[in-house]
């Protein structure tokens, strides 16, 4: 399948970053978002991008002039979807608030356009039956910052058809990620990986096996992990990290996925990590202090 253009449905972290990647990968782009602001927001942090890429040197004006060209915004839905052969939404992680946007996706957008949703782990078969279209209807999870992470999730429910799939498959590629397969169960495979490594981190800090930046210095140096396990638990957000684990309990009736009591005991302080200040780690003072 040949993709010209592309909508972008959310104009937020995910979804500024994913339209970035598709207008600098060469296809027409349409980022839209239900508030003018934030559809403002997106657009202003795409080219705070782009310009800060020249000021060091990693991309010239010419290129952010080729790749500005493709991209463009619009608070219309149809307007966004219009003629597009791939529609990537990225709202709020909402169930129902999904559904509706991809039965509108559905009525709106050309018959044979691929729907993506980059939802972290809400089940896609549950998104496509809400659309007369599941065939058509994919999991493609991008990870925060798109233009920098290299892995795209691809998750693929019963519904769906091959050639969805290794359409996916190819648009992933042509934007430069490394896609992976993963069957459409509860936290796909990275998140579900990711948070249960977490949860063990803190229920060993719990009992005093080791310092938080030991722990996180065990997995950096013995098991070469980019950022140990309590410092991305608090970049990610400690409530994040706790709502994940909890549906994961719920979702496979097994009580070992539940977060451990001192996860609750910060997410119930209001210490989620990074973005309040205070997590695993004290980062008021900008360094990562132990608490
Ligand atoms: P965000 O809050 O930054 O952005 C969501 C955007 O959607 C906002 O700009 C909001 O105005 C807009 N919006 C709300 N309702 C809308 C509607 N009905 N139609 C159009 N736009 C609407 O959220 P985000 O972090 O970008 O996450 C988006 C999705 O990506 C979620 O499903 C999330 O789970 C997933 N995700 C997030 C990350 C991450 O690290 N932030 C990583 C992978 C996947």
């Amino acid at each position: 399948m040949t993709i010209r253009t592309v909508a972008v449905v959310g104009a937020g972290t995910m979804g500024a970053g994913i339209a970035q990647v598709c207008a600098q990968t060469g296809w027409r782009t349409r980022l839209f978002d239900a508030f003018p602001e934030a559809l403002e927001h997106g657009m202003n942090a795409i080219e705070a991008f782009w310009d800060s890429g020249i000021a060091r040197g990693k991309t010239t004006a010419e290129q952010k002039a080729e790749w500005s060209a493709n991209l463009s915004s619009t608070s219309v839905l149809a307007n966004a979807v219009d003629g597009a052969d791939l529609v990537v939404e990225a709202i709020p992680e909402r169930i129902e608030l999904k559904q509706s946007v991809f039965q509108e996706l559905e009525s709106l957008a050309p018959g044979h356009a691929i729907l993506a949703t980059n939802t972290s782990g809400l089940p896609i078969s549950e998104i496509a039956a809400a659309t007369g279209c599941p065939d058509r209807v994919i999991g493609m999870h991008f990870f925060n910052p798109v233009p920098l992470m290299r892995l795209l999730e691809v998750v693929r429910h019963e519904g769906v058809s091959d050639e969805t799939i290794s359409a996916a498959e190819s648009i992933g590629e042509a934007m430069g990620k490394t896609v992976i397969l993963v069957r459409d169960v509860p936290g796909f495979a990275t998140s579900r990986l990711g948070v249960v490594l977490g949860n063990e981190a803190i229920r060993m800090l719990a009992e005093g096996v080791a310092s938080a930046s030991d722990i996180d210095t065990a997995m950096r140096l013995g098991y070469r992990h980019p950022m140990g396990p309590l410092e991305l638990s608090d970049l990610v957000g400690l409530d994040v990290r706790r709502d994940i684990l909890n549906s994961l309990a719920d979702a496979f009736l097994d009580e070992s996925y539940r977060p451990h009591p001192m996860l609750d005991r910060l997410v119930e302080a209001g210490d989620l990590g990074r973005k309040t200040g205070k997590g695993i780690y004290d980062w008021t003072s900008g360094e990562r202090i132990e608490r």
